[in-house]
């Protein structure tokens, strides 16, 4: 699903350039649940842009279900995007004046898709986060688990074929984060494919394979405790 081969990130020019991301390699085949560890700084949420076509890589490419994304344009990429990517972030990033339904609804509406249909996509997705009792609740009526559960939600309606999360317990407590990550498990045993960025090393144990970045380097993949 993602082949990179000989990624660099690059920002700025002549003597105040920096590589951010450095000769990158990296596969990740469809139904895997990984996770990117690292330090601040490290380049976590650069590979995770590049991952996710939000960014272009300086050098080097990268294919995503077979196609290049290294030379496509802005307006493709968003396209990509739209009907293949999940996003679930840190701070859930849900619009606080719309309820949770409609929250979940919203890549529906981008995606075109109307009326009856749209309601009960949205509530299968709610349903499938354990959360349709409260479809009707704004952002500001349901606790932080619960608010990330939305966000998964809202990752999930549009059937995507990956799903990137970037330290998504971050800002949960321990039971809430767990039950994310349980979330995450079942979601990985129905097939989908995961990769998730944490700077916790008990986080990215609950995935199957765990790739370190540090300085912008891949620095090891090995296997992490989680079963397959
Ligand atoms: P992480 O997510 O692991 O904390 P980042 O990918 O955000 O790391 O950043 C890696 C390095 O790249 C940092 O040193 C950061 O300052 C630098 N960086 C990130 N984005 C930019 C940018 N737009 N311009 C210049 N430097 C950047
Ligand atoms: P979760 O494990 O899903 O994060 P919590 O244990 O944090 O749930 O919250 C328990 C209950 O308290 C939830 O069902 C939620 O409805 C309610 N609750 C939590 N935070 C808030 C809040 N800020 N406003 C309203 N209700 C809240």
């Amino acid at each position: 699903m993602i082949h990179i081969q000989g990624v660099t990130k690059s920002y700025g020019q002549g003597n105040l350039k920096t590589d951010v991301l450095k000769d990158i390699h990296l596969t990740v085949s469809e139904g895997e649940y990984v996770a990117i560890m690292g330090p601040s700084g490290s380049g976590k949420s650069t590979l995770m842009n590049i991952l996710g076509a939000l960014d272009r890589p300086t050098q080097g490419t990268y294919q995503f279900q077979g196609r290049d994304l290294s030379q496509m344009e802005a307006i493709e990429l968003a396209r990509v995007r739209n009907q293949s990517i999940g996003f679930i972030f840190q701070q859930f990033q849900l619009l606080s004046r719309l309820t949770a339904q409609k929250n979940v609804e919203l890549p529906l509406i981008y995606a075109g898709i109307r009326g009856l249909k749209r309601k009960e996509m949205a509530t299968t997705a709610l349903n499938r986060v354990g959360l349709a009792d409260r479809r009707d609740h704004l952002p500001s009526e349901l606790s932080g688990g619960q608010q990330q559960r939305v966000a998964i939600a809202r990752a999930l309606v549009n059937q995507p074929d990956l799903l990137l999360a970037d330290e998504p317990t971050g800002a949960l407590d321990q039971a809430s984060g767990d039950n994310v990550l349980d979330l995450f498990d079942g979601l990985h045993q129905e097939g989908k494919t995961i990769v998730m960025i944490t700077h916790d090393s008990e986080v990215a144990a609950r995935a199957n394979r765990r790739i370190d970045i540090l300085d912008g380097r891949i620095k090891e993949t090995s296997q992490a405790g989680g079963s397959v």
